[in-house]
């Protein structure tokens, strides 16, 4: 049995299904704070709903005793459960702190006492961000996993903060684990059925989908005095279900190898300004927008570009659907499916 905490989520769901598609026993801990039961329909797998940081339910969770583990015990976890608003990380730290970082540590305190119970540790892959690399010098592009971290706001912070420690656990505890951090998560399943739904919507690509689809009266585009080629944000926009596909991968080589604590950058190593984003969204829906040139956002990088390669290397890691306009495809037919059933 897999625990996936925030499956519920937009990349949590999708890598539920890649796990579901490669035959493992999948359960989910959602608090459905920011996540969807209605995924969890879709997706017709065992549901817990509660919080990472409930230390009774995660021990019977990873026991096998709660009924929705069937009576299997957990052989490895997947932690996806996070606040991810940069803008209310600013605004209020301490949701970011005692959610993501506290209640992290919790689940590590949890899988660290059952793998000693056990004498045999619990794998955990990590879900981290690109946020944690802050503002990149320009030489530092494509980033690899060594460049330095000085993440700019809490919500980074906050996921730096449960890398650290899990590295610390990893050592101090033989907890085997991979971190990955992504770069700009896009996309939706191929089938339709799954898609990024976040409330509030602060996405780029989802925004200029919904104003395309006249659901908003128009974009913002954050900045367009940077030192870029058209002036607008470069980003690394990485497909959902090869961030899926990859998590598979990793841990698949965590039950393998038992042991290590390694970090994976995932990104596809091309980088997409905000107009180039436009354009694309244009050429596949055939709708048009109105769009506003505003001041930057705060703490925006000028350009994030991922070195994948570590990934590519070491967990064989292809990605499948490297073009933006297949990734901006999926993600109209997801909304369009989302508009007629609203
Ligand atoms: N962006 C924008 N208008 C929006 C939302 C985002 O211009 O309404 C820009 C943002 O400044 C960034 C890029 O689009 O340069 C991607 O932003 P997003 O919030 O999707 O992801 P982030 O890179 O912040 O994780």
């Amino acid at each position: 049995m897999i625990l996936v905490t925030g499956g519920a989520g937009y990349i949590g769901s999708h890598t539920v299904r890649a796990l579901q598609e490669q035959g493992f026993d999948v359960v989910v801990l959602d608090n459905l704070v920011y996540g969807h039961h209605d995924i969890i329909t879709t997706l017709n797998v065992p549901f817990v709903e509660g919080d990472v940081g409930d230390r009774n339910l995660l021990k019977s969770i990873l026991r096998g005793e709660h009924p929705a583990t069937a009576g299997s015990p957990v052989q490895a976890v997947l932690h996806f459960a996070a606040f991810a608003y940069v803008g209310e990380s600013v605004a209020n730290p301490l949701r970011y702190y005692s959610n993501n970082v506290v209640q992290s540590l919790h689940l590590l305190e949890a899988m660290v006492a059952e793998g000693r119970r056990r004498a045999k540790p619990i794998p955990l892959v990590f879900s981290s961000t690109c946020a944690t690399y802050g503002i990149p010098e320009s030489d530092q592009i494509p980033i690899e996993e060594s460049c330095p971290q000085f993440p700019i706001n809490p919500y980074g912070r906050s996921k730096l903060m449960v890398e650290q420690f899990i590295a610390d656990f990893a050592s101090a505890h033989d907890l085997p684990a991979v971190v990955f951090r992504y770069f700009n998560a896009a996309g939706a399943h191929p089938d339709g059925d799954l898609g990024e739904h976040h409330d509030p919507e602060t996405h780029l690509i989802p925004l200029v989908l919904d104003t395309m689809a006249g659901h908003r009266p128009y974009l913002q585009i954050y900045g367009d005095d940077y030192p870029t080629p058209d002036g607008t944000c470069i980003r690394d926009y990485i497909h959902v279900c090869d961030l899926a596909i990859a998590h598979v991968l990793g841990l698949q080589r965590i039950l393998s190898v038992g042991q290590g604590y390694e970090v994976y950058n995932l990104g596809n190593g091309l980088g997409y300004s905000v107009q180039e984003v436009i354009s694309c969204a244009k050429a596949v829906t055939q709708c048009g927008l109105l769009a506003h040139v505003a001041p930057r956002r705060s703490g925006d990088p000028a350009v994030l570009v991922a070195s994948a390669a570590k990934a590519m290397r070491e967990l064989g890691w292809v990605p499948q659907f490297t073009d933006l306009h297949t990734m901006i495809a999926h993600a109209w037919t997801w909304h369009m499916q989302r508009f007629v059933t609203r």
